[in-house]
């Protein structure tokens, strides 16, 4: 599943990138960044929580 981070929603609490860091970094500027473009299937779970856990809806699905 494809995602991106609108980054003026993105708030950098970092809850992203401690559920799924394999697709979400967070970095000094204080926002989080994709990090991985096209991630295997078997990363959809854990891209699902990460968008419901992100406070502000940042993360969104990339169609
Ligand atoms: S969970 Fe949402 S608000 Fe928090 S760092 Fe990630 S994208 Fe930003």
């Amino acid at each position: 599943m494809k995602t991106k981070i609108i980054h003026d929603e993105c708030i950098g609490d970092g809850i992203c990138e401690e559920i799924c860091p394999e697709v979400y970094e967070l970095r000094d500027d204080g926002l989080a960044y994709v990090i991985n473009e096209d991630p295997d299937d078997s990363l959809d779970g854990k891209i699902e929580e990460a968008i419901e856990e992100c406070p502000t809806s940042a993360i969104v699905v990339d169609e």
